[in-house]
């Protein structure tokens, strides 16, 4: 390959569409017109449809086609892209997003990731940026700060929550090789004695995902029955009394679709006194937030006695995605799951923290900058704010579901989740659901609020959940205005 570089007289800017090196001409201008399509996307994100419900078809007419043969200016490219994706983007990070659990990103999240881009440090060892890694320990430690957690846990910056339960779930599946002697992460488990796992029944899917992929398997877990989403724990005791030596016990903080916490005092209490001993992994990817506020930190009460903790961070910390982190009690545990070799990332010994040996990555992005620019811009007083905030919309908006004909409130909502359906007297089981099916659609295509749709305890319900710093009461209000216009559609077709 010939790589040719204008002499020292030609240096002007490169060509459009050239990759020939000329760092920053190109890159100001490029990034230039990225700042300003951003600044015009957020400054209209309140007003614009929250949701673009585009067909594949759509989207592909806008951007499935060849690779270019020629190219074009580094701007006028992320120009096109923007132009031609607008009609499948969401605004999920705007204030009238509930679906799913979101969040958004707030002002030094946002700006830190950025930053992250640009100086695009590689997280992989100490030597490639002893400023990055000593950044994650930093956001490690001040989220065990902040979250009230053992300041000698180890942990990692993840992607999200599904990847900190397979961080924390490998670590796990390390001990009980280890207690039945041998080594998982070296030896693989075929031919070994299995490895139980029990579980409540109203886990996240990505626990499930995170069992198969560890070769725990999805199946052989046993499951136990968690009526209004906290797992039963008379029921956790009798399975557990049933498993031989070592078993690695899943419970969850904040369940999806209504918010429900598993008693985790009771749940550690259980797996305490199982005689071969119990690895306690907690899915708390929003829950842990809960514990930001004295009003509700008891439901996340015990979190602290477990070996293991997943969270996200681009739900409730609200930085951008992708982000999450998981902590781990038994350091060394989750560095035989993770540990590599290789002669040319062989850590120094006298270099400072690894951050390949504490995950299932190498190289990887800069995750922790933004939620060090969050943290600090914040501290521990603007999310304790923040957490109040976002309850105090959920606990609201739940008031006005109660008091509201033809709505029901479904279960409790401790947090910021809340599942609600729409139940005009006179309707039938069936008529029902497919009236809130049909709601789900409506109001996604309405496009003033997003919402998601679910099933609980067998109906087919709505759900929002509240936790984007950007949300005010203003679009609660919007919130509450179109579910009752939509429920004014769509009731007296289901009912007449
Ligand atoms: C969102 C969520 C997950 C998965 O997190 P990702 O961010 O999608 O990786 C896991 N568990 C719970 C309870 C969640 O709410």
């Amino acid at each position: 390959m010939t790589v040719t570089r204008p002499g020292a007289a030609g240096r002007g800017a490169a060509a459009p569409g050239s990759l020939e090196p000329d760092p920053f001409a190109a890159t100001l201008a490029a990034l230039n017109r990225a700042h300003a399509l951003a600044a015009a996307y957020l400054g209209g994100i309140a007003e614009r449809p929250v949701s673009r419900r585009a067909e594949a078809i759509t989207m592909a007419a806008a951007l499935d086609e060849p690779l270019p043969e020629a190219g074009c200016d580094p701007g006028d490219a992320v120009a096109e892209w923007l132009e031609r994706a607008e009609p499948g983007i969401v605004a999920s990070g705007g204030p009238r997003f509930f679906g799913f659990v979101n969040g958004g990103a707030t002002p030094a999240a946002l700006a830190g990731d950025w930053l992250a881009s640009a100086i695009d440090q590689n997280l992989v060892a100490w030597a490639s940026s002893p400023a990055g890694a000593q950044t994650e320990l930093t956001v490690l430690r001040w989220l065990k700060e902040l979250f009230d957690l053992p300041s000698g846990w180890a942990g990692t910056v993840t992607s999200g929550a599904t990847v900190a339960n397979l961080v924390g779930l490998a670590a796990a599946r390390q001990w009980a090789g280890a207690r039945l002697g041998f080594d998982p992460a070296r030896d693989g488990l075929g031919g070994r004695p299995a490895l139980p796992v029990v579980a409540g029944e109203a886990m996240h899917a990505s626990v499930a995902k995170a069992l198969a992929t560890l070769g725990l398997g999805r199946d052989a877990a046993r499951w136990v029955p968690a009526p209004g989403g906290a797992m039963d724990v008379d029921a956790l005791a009798a399975t557990l009394a049933e498993t031989d030596g070592p078993a690695i016990v899943v419970a969850g903080a904040g369940e999806v679709n209504a918010g429900a916490f598993d008693r985790l005092d009771a749940v550690a209490d259980v797996c305490a006194a199982h005689p071969g001993g119990a690895w306690l992994h907690v899915d708390a990817a929003f829950g842990l937030f809960a514990r930001l506020a004295p009003r509700l930190a008891p439901l996340a009460r015990g979190v602290e006695r477990a070996d293991s903790v997943a969270a996200d961070g681009h739900k409730w910390l609200n930085v951008p995605y992708d982000g999450g982190f998981a902590f781990v009690r038994d350091g060394e545990a989750l560095r035989a799951a993770f540990a590599a070799g290789g002669a040319y990332v062989a850590p120094d010994a006298d270099a400072g923290w690894n951050p390949s040996g504490h995950g299932p990555e190498m190289s990887r992005r800069f995750r922790a900058l933004a939620a060090w620019c969050a943290l600090r811009a914040y501290g521990r007083a603007g999310y304790r704010a923040l957490v109040e905030r976002c309850v105090d919309h959920a606990q609201g908006f739940a008031a006005w579901l109660e008091a509201e004909p033809g709505l029901d409130l479904l279960a409790p909502a401790p947090l910021i989740v809340v599942c609600f359906r729409y139940a005009p007297p006179g309707l039938g089981p069936a008529e029902t659901d497919a009236l809130n099916r049909a709601a789900v659609t409506a109001l996604q295509a309405d496009g003033r609020v997003f919402v998601t749709g679910t099933v609980w305890e067998g109906k087919v319900a709505v759900r929002a959940a509240f936790d984007n710093w950007a949300t005010g009461p203003g679009d609660i209000a919007v919130l509450q205005e179109a579910v009752a216009d939509i429920g004014r559609q769509l009731v007296p077709m289901a009912t007449g």
